[in-house]
């Protein structure tokens, strides 16, 4: 016979659930907490005074009820003293931020990064350097809990090695060790694959909060995904699932990145819209040159609405695959693609009325993005909480003793 949780094993869960709704909910008072988490009040005030006692939240009178009685206390998290750095590695931008507790932003450092070979090294020690300069302007008493980095590439989970980031020009690098090493927190990183993160945020913090079922695609050089099925990241076997950019729209089509042809990215990615616009060659590319391309097209150039229109031929084709396979309540589209959809509407819904099943299309929410650019930083601090929030006072003693 298996024995069951045991009492520990209850208080840490609740401990982590409590924290968790403080987190990502804002200050809550013990009243709510009690109705929401299905505990009593007495419970409540146990967990909270651990916490509290553990510098996580701590707990304030509400400034006004306007009720009449004794006032519920209210629990906020300890977000000026309890933070994580979380990192974000693009084709075209660096970031790190210093993130507190409940998900503000408390400070922030960004470069452009020069499109080439992934120099681990280099890299790592910059951002490093990046987070050892936040870290001399914080207060004594202030404490990182963890570190966790997007990337844009195939990340494995157990270790963090990028295994294929080809718009990093990335393979078989082990990232999270060598910034961790950097860091010198005795932290580990965690890495992720940065559309699987972004879409984590807009379903914690963005445009999807209460969506179970959701699919984000980030457009940068090429175009990721994350699946978020009955409020979980679909992450395949080893975590690389969700590759929804080299989903094939166009066999015999563009050669991709990839090795393969007529992926989505192939057809929707920068590239492909840069190309049909005639912008290719002259050294433009980026966000800036994708902006431009739609500014165009929204001026009336030509060029470009046809550009538009192709690229968002496409972009419709795979999202009605998506549509039909995962039936999501809400498509959100980050990143580039949030331009490129917003300048190609008309023509994805097109598509999708043809190749979407009704049953699926119904209902569903095509949306942009948010967070906007912070989707990947804010899904990397996410990732970083992780661990705190799954064992609060374990993780405390660790970093603090
Ligand atoms: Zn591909």
């Amino acid at each position: 016979m298996r024995a069951g949780p045991s009492q520990e094993d209850i208080r840490r869960h609740n401990l982590g659930a409590l924290l968790r709704h403080v987190h990502l909910g804002g200050p809550t008072s013990r009243a709510e907490l009690t109705s929401k988490m299905g505990l009593n009040r007495s419970t409540i005030m146990a967990l909270t005074s651990d916490l509290t006692a553990a510098g996580l939240v701590r707990e304030e009178l509400p400034r006004e009820t306007g009720r009449a009685g004794r006032p519920s206390l209210v629990v906020r998290p300890e977000s000026s003293r309890v933070y994580v750095f979380a990192f974000d590695v693009g084709p075209d931008r660096l970031a790190v931020a210093r993130v507190g507790l409940g998900g503000t932003i408390l400070d922030r450092r960004e470069a452009v990064r020069r499109r080439g070979p992934f120099e681990l090294e280099e890299l790592a020690g910059m951002l490093a350097g990046f987070a050892r300069q936040m870290r001399r302007r914080t207060r004594a008493d202030t404490v990182c809990v963890g570190a966790a980095a997007a990337v844009s590439g195939g990340v494995r989970k157990s270790d963090g090695v990028i295994r294929f980031g080809p718009n990093l020009q990335a393979e078989e690098m082990p990232f999270g060790e060598e910034l961790g090493r950097r860091l010198g927190l005795g932290l580990p990183v965690s890495v992720g694959n940065d559309a699987n993160l972004a879409a984590l945020a807009e379903h914690s913090r963005g445009v999807g909060v209460a969506v179970r079922d959701l699919i984000y695609l980030h457009g940068d050089v090429g175009i990721g995904g994350g699946i978020i099925a009955g409020g979980h990241l679909l992450g395949g076997h080893e975590g690389y699932g969700g590759e929804v950019g080299h989903m094939v729209v166009n066999p015999g089509g563009r050669v991709c990145d990839c090795g393969s042809r007529g992926c989505l990215a192939a057809e929707v990615g920068e590239q492909a819209l840069l190309e049909e616009a005639g912008k290719l060659g002259g050294g433009q590319h980026g966000r800036e040159a994708v902006r431009a391309v739609v500014d165009a097209a929204d001026r009336g150039d030509i060029v470009a609405q046809q550009a538009l229109k192709r690229v968002g031929d496409w972009l419709g084709l795979g999202v009605a695959n998506l549509v039909n396979i995962f039936n999501p309540e809400m498509v959100v589209f980050g990143g580039m693609l949030r331009e490129v959809y917003l300048g190609s509407a008309a023509q994805v819904r097109s598509r999708m009325a043809v190749h979407a099943m009704a049953p699926q299309r119904e209902r569903l929410r095509l949306r942009t993005s948010a967070l906007a650019d912070d989707a990947t930083l804010v899904g990397a601090a996410e990732l970083a909480f992780a661990h705190v929030l799954a064992d609060p006072l374990e993780v405390l003693a660790r970093v603090t003793g």
